[in-house]
């Protein structure tokens, strides 16, 4: 049976617009994201991941194109119907410090209460949901400020559950992580996509853990655009190879693995050798 996308994306080109104009990123891409599934999205710095979510998420217009969420194009949507249909998981430190983790998390309820912010018996039952979702109940009433990056990333990605959006987006949620730490939030993810019908979309630079724990991967290039597909088709079609040829990695296809390019390493000591 043919899967329903949640985000349909259509001859989309993302960038930047000014009075010298137009600044392409990412061109006439056509990709879809589905319910149910952990997409990730790879590529170098300055490819364009951070536009292309930003894109997506209604925070920046397309330079031309088309998106549409849930049947309904991107740019019909409002502020509200917006928050209410994608939550964003950014990168950098929230500078909401001084509150403890609880009112964080409940933050998330922002799109449905009123002015005050008070939240009702259902938004509070929403938060209790999303705490225990995450697994940071004894986190509960700390302050943010004395968590560490694991632990504050964890409240975060709650946050964004408890804002109960069908969509949530992820800006490199493992980056700055230890590793036992990245893959705690990367099964976190990938199980919540799963067991609660979730389109979730994570931009990352941790290439194998991708390719263990989604369900589908965008590559993305500057010179070689966008690719997308589940492991197989890209291991197939060879783009998984293709989009990390000479970057001192290589693809294994046998164990689906990246490795670091043992000649890149001889080579560099020949060089050094003969100085
Ligand atoms: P990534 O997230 O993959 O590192 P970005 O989306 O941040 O890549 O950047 C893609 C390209 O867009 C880069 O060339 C970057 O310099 C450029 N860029 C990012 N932000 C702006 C901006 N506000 N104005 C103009 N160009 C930008």
């Amino acid at each position: 049976m043919k899967q329903v996308e949640t985000i349909k994306v259509r001859n989309l080109t993302t960038g930047y617009r000014n009075s010298k104009g137009d600044k392409c990123v990412t061109r006439c891409l056509d990709a879809s994201l589905y319910p149910g599934e952990l997409t990730c999205l790879l590529g170098p710095n300055g490819a364009g991941k951070s536009t292309l979510l930003r894109t997506l998420a209604g925070f920046q217009k397309p330079l031309s194109g088309f998106v549409e969420i849930a049947g309904r194009p991107l740019a019909d949507y409002s502020g509200k119907d917006l928050a209410r249909t994608i939550s964003v998981v950014l990168t950098e430190k929230p500078l909401l410090d001084n509150m403890d983790v609880e009112t964080l998390v409940g933050l998330g309820r922002a799109p449905y209460t009123g002015f005050w912010g008070r939240l009702s018996v259902r938004d509070k039952d929403a938060v209790n949901n999303a705490i225990s979702l995450a697994g940071i109940e004894p986190l509960r009433y700390r302050m943010v400020q004395s968590l560490s990056d694991g632990e504050r990333q964890k409240v975060m990605i709650a946050k964004a559950f408890a804002q109960e959006t069908p969509v949530i987006f992820l800006d490199e949620p493992t980056a700055f992580l230890d590793y036992p730490s990245k893959v705690e939030i990367m099964l976190l993810l990938y199980s919540f996509a799963h067991k609660m019908e979730k389109t979730i979309f994570m931009s990352t630079h941790d290439l194998d853990m991708a390719m263990q724990l989604s369900d589908r991967i965008w590559l993305m290039d500057k010179k070689l655009g966008v690719k997308t597909g589940t492991h197989e088709e890209l291991i197939q079609s060879g783009d998984m190879e293709l989009y990390f040829d000479n970057r001192g990695i290589l693809f294994d296809k046998a164990d689906g693995l990246f490795k670091i390019d043992l000649k890149k390493k001889e080579e560099l000591r020949f060089k050094s050798d003969n100085i």
